[in-house]
């Protein structure tokens, strides 16, 4: 069976009042991602990894920020949806992989609860469900702490 590979980034800037959400978990902190949705970086980047690797278009196409169904968003939504169109398409996640970049707050405790997460999601098993972080040492917005990103990889067959 051949395989096919995609790649997906996002960003979001980090503001006062909205929860911190990554890879579909909340995590105690500040400041969150400013968004139509819920600003999870890492379910719109592997939503855009998922559908390049199947060029199905991308997160912007299937649902517009400025559609009134995905204000608020859980982003759980975007990837299952996203599952259901690459089903129709004749493709199911292989696996993914995904490095989330931000100065605070650690994300290490976190991380295998988020893979769990993500895996739920993906209907994929925890071993196909990559995920890390990694801060910008404090240089650029990143490392200032303004923004928070993520790029992602997926393979579907
Ligand atoms: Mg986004």
């Amino acid at each position: 069976m051949s395989s096919r590979v995609g790649i997906g980034y996002d960003c979001h800037r980090l503001v006062e009042g909205r929860p911190l959400i990554i890879a579909l978990t909340r995590v105690p902190f500040e400041r969150g991602p400013e968004g139509h949705s819920d600003g999870d970086v890492v379910a719109h980047a592997l939503t855009d990894a998922l559908l390049g690797a199947a060029a199905l278009g991308d997160i912007g196409r299937h649902f517009p920020n400025n559609d009134p169904r995905w204000k608020g968003a859980d982003s759980r939504v975007f990837l299952e949806h996203t599952i259901h169109l690459l089903s129709e398409a004749g493709y199911r996640p292989l696996n993914v992989d995904a490095v989330v970049i931000l100065e605070t707050p650690k994300l290490s405790p976190y991380i295998d609860s988020m893979r769990a997460a993500l895996a739920a999601a993906l209907r994929l098993p925890l071993e196909a469900v990559s995920l890390k972080a990694k801060t910008a040492e404090g240089m650029g917005p990143v490392g200032e702490g303004q923004s928070i990103e993520c790029h992602a990889v997926a393979t579907v067959g």
